[in-house]
């Protein structure tokens, strides 16, 4: 029997290998694999430009990027964050051995509930970890203004807003600091990667000696510093990405244009809002949120069904992170406790949405919905 057609909920936007080559025989020529190398610097500063911000800190990966910024800010005791994200937000504090404290989101964007996070503060709080759901930006201004009256650093877990802007200027100049994934399965990837965003200089040199074993200087090792450096492989591939990106962008917003059109009055199924000062929106995900009572059937249904039909779309996020094992063992609250957060991830499914994907996929995701 033939294999049935998949569509995963992402697939990677890679360009020509035909590009690619050139960067790696430079690579070959040089023999310069890592620590800081040509491209590595060229992509740290092309990437400031492109996303409008002073610094980037290139990384291994998001989560080290996640790791190393509570280090650069020395987070001790007890952070608020969220239970509505990906699970690495809250294994960074963990391997930290800082104490998440979960608050519950707001119920139309998913993102930390700013008027909860006050009565969640202790004499243990350091610090605040929000993540910007969906790359929907996060209320920044009151969160801000609770972190200054408290005296509190935060840290955004910006790993799904790469590029988004907010009142006409980058997400990510919010906060201490920021940090990004360019993981495979995100809209910018260099296969694995990440990066921290900061705004002073100084911040950025001690995130650097810190993402290269603390090394100050040859002989000078300034904290216990990990190595969680972006090799040249990858910077090579992130200076094409970048190239491509904008286009990459546009064929998303045109797929997320489709999905908007053809499922907004399907009955019991309920698209995401956006703020309207929201641009250059890179559309990271598209979740649709299930409301079993009106639309017939459970969002898990409608899950299996697209699965049986090649469709893997993903529940992201369920189950909230409050809810596995490590962190339940901690003490977290129920996930009665924490209702909007509960029931978004109990409705949600992403469909998949990726720049190559096919228009006949995209009718046939369309159709199976409706049915
Ligand atoms: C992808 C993701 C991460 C982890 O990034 P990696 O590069 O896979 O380590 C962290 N937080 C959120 C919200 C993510 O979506």
């Amino acid at each position: 029997m033939k294999d049935k057609h998949k569509t995963y909920v992402t697939s990677p936007a890679l360009p020509d290998l035909d590009e690619f080559i050139p960067f790696l025989e430079k690579i070959w020529q040089t023999k310069q694999l890592t620590n800081n190398g040509p491209f590595h610097q060229q992509l740290e500063k092309e990437m400031a430009d492109y996303l409008g911000v002073k610094y980037v800190s290139l990384f291994a990966n998001g989560t080290l990027s996640l790791l190393t910024a509570l280090q650069v800010l020395k987070i001790t005791g007890e952070v608020i964050t969220t239970p509505y994200s990906f699970v690495a937000t809250t294994h960074a504090l963990w391997w930290n051995k800082i104490k998440p404290v979960f608050v519950d989101v707001d119920p139309v964007y998913g993102n930390l509930d700013p008027e909860r996070i006050e009565k969640a503060i202790t004499p243990q709080t350091t610090a605040i970890l929000p993540v910007h759901v969906y790359g929907n930006p996060c209320r920044m201004e009151r969160i801000q203004k609770i972190a200054d009256t408290y005296g509190l650093k935060v840290i955004y877990d910006a790993a799904h807003a790469f590029g988004n802007k907010y009142k006409g200027q980058s997400i990510l100049n919010w906060g201490d600091l920021s940090t990004l994934s360019f993981h495979a399965t995100k809209p910018f990837t260099t296969m694995e990667g990440g990066a921290i965003i900061c705004h002073d200089e100084k911040t950025k040199q001690r995130i650097d000696y810190l993402k290269n074993f603390g090394f100050a200087d040859e002989a000078t090792v300034m904290a216990p510093g990990i190595n969680s450096k972006m090799n040249e492989m990858q910077a090579a591939l992130g200076l094409l990405q970048l190239q491509h990106h904008q286009a990459n962008i546009k064929k998303r917003q045109q797929i997320a244009d489709i999905y908007d059109n053809e499922l907004n009055d399907v009955k019991g199924i309920f698209l995401l809002d956006h703020p309207t000062e929201l641009e250059n929106y890179n559309n990271s995900y598209f979740p649709i949120f299930v409301d079993e009572e009106k639309y017939g059937r459970s969002r898990d249904e409608l899950y299996f069904s697209l699965k049986k039909e090649g469709i893997y779309g993903r529940r992201y996020f369920y189950p909230l992170i409050s809810d596995f094992p490590p962190y339940r063992g901690l003490g977290s609250p129920k996930s009665e406790n924490l209702p909007n957060a509960k029931r978004l991830s109990n409705r949600v499914i992403c469909l998949p949405i990726y720049s190559g994907l096919d228009k006949k996929d995209i009718k046939r995701i369309i159709n199976l919905i409706k049915k």
